[in-house]
Order: C-alpha cells, then sequence, then structure tokens
C-alpha cells in the first residue's frame, strides 16, 4: 500500500491505471474502526483499486466542536487500512486541500441540509457545506468510478447523493449499514471520548432506536418517537434532536406512507457528540401476529 500527499502525486499514480481498473474511493477522517473497515473490504470484494482518503477536513467542524482533540493516529490507520486490502491512501496536509485564496464552496440547498445535523441551532449548514466541498475535492482529486459510504452518516448520504445527481459526478455511490459494538452502539471514532460511565449511558441511543422500531408497526411514528424518548429520558440522556423523516428527501414524517422512514437521533453523552439511527423499510412493518392465528394459518 502507497501513501501519498499531494493531488498531483495521487493522478500520477492513478492517471495509468484508470479506464481499464475500476477505482474505489472510502473517503475516511481516520481514528479507524471496523464502520471504516467494513467499506474498506466491501471495495477490496467488488474494485480493482482501493484508495482510502485520510484527512480530518476542518471546514466540517463548526467553532467550539472538537476539531483540535479528534483522535489521529495515522500509523494505525495506515497499517489498518493495508489489512483491510487497501492499495493507496491518500493523506494530504490541510494546505493541499484548502491551499491560500481558495475561494470556492459546494452547498446543496434545500430541506437536505437545513434539518438534522444542519439546522442551524445544532452543528448548522456550514456543516454540510464543509462537507460537500471536501467530497467534491475528494471526487475530482481521485475519480473514482464508486464511492463508499456508511449508513452511520444517514444525512451525509443524502446530501453527496444529491450533490452528485446535480453536478453530474460520474461516480456509484455504496452505502453500507451501520457497524456496531456487541452492546448496540454505533462504532464512533468519537466513541474513544467515553469514560466507562458514559460509554453505558451511550448504549441508550441504539436502545432508543431499537424501541422505536419494534414499536412503529403496530404504533405508529408519533409512539415510536414516543418509545424512544423513554428509553433515553431514562438514561438521563437529553436528545440533541430525535425525528422520523423521509429517508430520501429528509421531509418530516408524521404518519407511515409506505416510502422509507429514518429515525435519527443525537446526543451529547460524556462530552462526545453522538449520532445514530434506524432506516424502517415499508417491507419490514408487519404487524405481529398472534401464535394461535399464525397456527391456524
Ligand atoms: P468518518 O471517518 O467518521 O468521516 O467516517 C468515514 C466513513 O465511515 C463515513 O462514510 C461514515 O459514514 C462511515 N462510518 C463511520 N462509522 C461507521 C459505522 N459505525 N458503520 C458504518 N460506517 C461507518
Amino acid at each position: 500500500m502507497t501513501t501519498v500527499r499531494t493531488v498531483a502525486d495521487v493522478r500520477r499514480m492513478l492517471g495509468p491505471l484508470r479506464g481499464a481498473s475500476t477505482i474505489a474511493l472510502v473517503p475516511t477522517m481516520g481514528a479507524l474502526h471496523e464502520g471504516h473497515l467494513s467499506l474498506l473490504r466491501a471495495a477490496r470484494a467488488e474494485c480493482d483499486l482501493v484508495v482510502m482518503s485520510l484527512f480530518v477536513n476542518p471546514t466540517q467542524f463548526g467553532p467550539g466542536e472538537d476539531l483540535d482533540r479528534y483522535p489521529r493516529d495515522e500509523e494505525r490507520d495506515l497499517r489498518l487500512a493495508a489489512e483491510a486490502g487497501g492499495d493507496l491512501v491518500w493523506a494530504p496536509p490541510v494546505e493541499e486541500v484548502y491551499p491560500e485564496g481558495c475561494a470556492t464552496e459546494i452547498e446543496v440547498g434545500g430541506v437536505l441540509t437545513a434539518v438534522l445535523d444542519g439546522d442551524p441551532s445544532r452543528r448548522g449548514p456550514e456543516h454540510f457545506r464543509g462537507v460537500a466541498t471536501v467530497v467534491a475535492k475528494l471526487f475530482n482529486s481521485v475519480q473514482p468510478d464508486v464511492a463508499y459510504f456508511g449508513q452511520k452518516d444517514a444525512q451525509q448520504v443524502a446530501v453527496i447523493r444529491r450533490m452528485v445527481a446535480d453536478l453530474d459526478f460520474p461516480v456509484r455511490i455504496e452505502v453500507l449499514p451501520i457497524v456496531r459494538e456487541a452492546d448496540g452502539l454505533a462504532m464512533s471514532s468519537r466513541n474513544a471520548y467515553l469514560d466507562p460511565r458514559a460509554r453505558e449511558q451511550a448504549t441508550a441511543l441504539s436502545r432508543a432506536l431499537g424501541a422505536a422500531e419494534k414499536t412503529v408497526a403496530a404504533g405508529g411514528i408519533a409512539a415510536a418517537l414516543d418509545a424512544a424518548r423513554s428509553v433515553l429520558s431514562a438514561a438521563g440522556v437529553e436528545p440533541e434532536y430525535l425525528e422520523a423523516r423521509d429517508a430520501e428527501d429528509l421531509t418530516t414524517v408524521e404518519e407511515l406512507d409506505g416510502r422509507p422512514v429514518l429515525i435519527a437521533v443525537a446526543a451529547e453523552v460524556g462530552g462526545a457528540r453522538l449520532i445514530d439511527n434506524v432506516l424502517i423499510q415499508p417491507g419490514d412493518l408487519q404487524t405481529p401476529q398472534r401464535a394461535d392465528t399464525e397456527a391456524t394459518i
């Protein structure tokens, strides 16, 4: 596996291989865990060349967020990426991505960036401006055929899909399921901030989503959100948001109408801002049947 630092080197390495090989890109901010590795392994299984970007993108962090203390361990990341089948890691310094005079940003407009994490009272729309801009730059530098993202950041996926469609990026977006710890906590580089007590408390997010998932078929969305809220409250977790939204366009959903619904939660636990979500597919919504009814069928 080779590591490069400049756009020119990425182009020089990939140029001769383009066309004859399918190129995969897995964008990451490092501090790799099994969630990242699942993307790398899928890319390895499906593509000829696996490129991972390793860049803690300052423009997607707001003032007062954890940019300075975000976990960084490049040596470990390179070892894990190689073990998961990476061919090339692009780990540029900040000045390579944002050289002096850089004045262009990508903004995906509308509901997609105005709700949930993009709500001005939460991380705000600047967050997705930072994400869209850096992902557009990664796509232009690497020019992948396929790019891999995690469902963990469901809103990010919706924003990137929109950007790819609107700006005609010739890239296919693949989205992989959330990888969780044994007790349900969604893997995240930020879990490293949790002390043992907060680590235990943090399981409330996935437990709350589990309660919502269990309740939604029989009780509908309002009851599902209530069930989730009770679990959070019992654990002493105050959600920044807990909402049900159309999984594709992120408009509000009050009733199940046959379209996939995203139930998403964000909360600060022990100094770490955590997010998690569950996707309710219409096909999953079968009201539980009584055993005696089943027996007579
Ligand atoms: P990050 O390094 O946090 O920017 O994440 C890089 C990629 O890994 C993004 O596409 C994330 O959605 C994905 N990812 C992060 N955590 C998980 C997880 N627990 N399961 C699956 N994918 C994840």
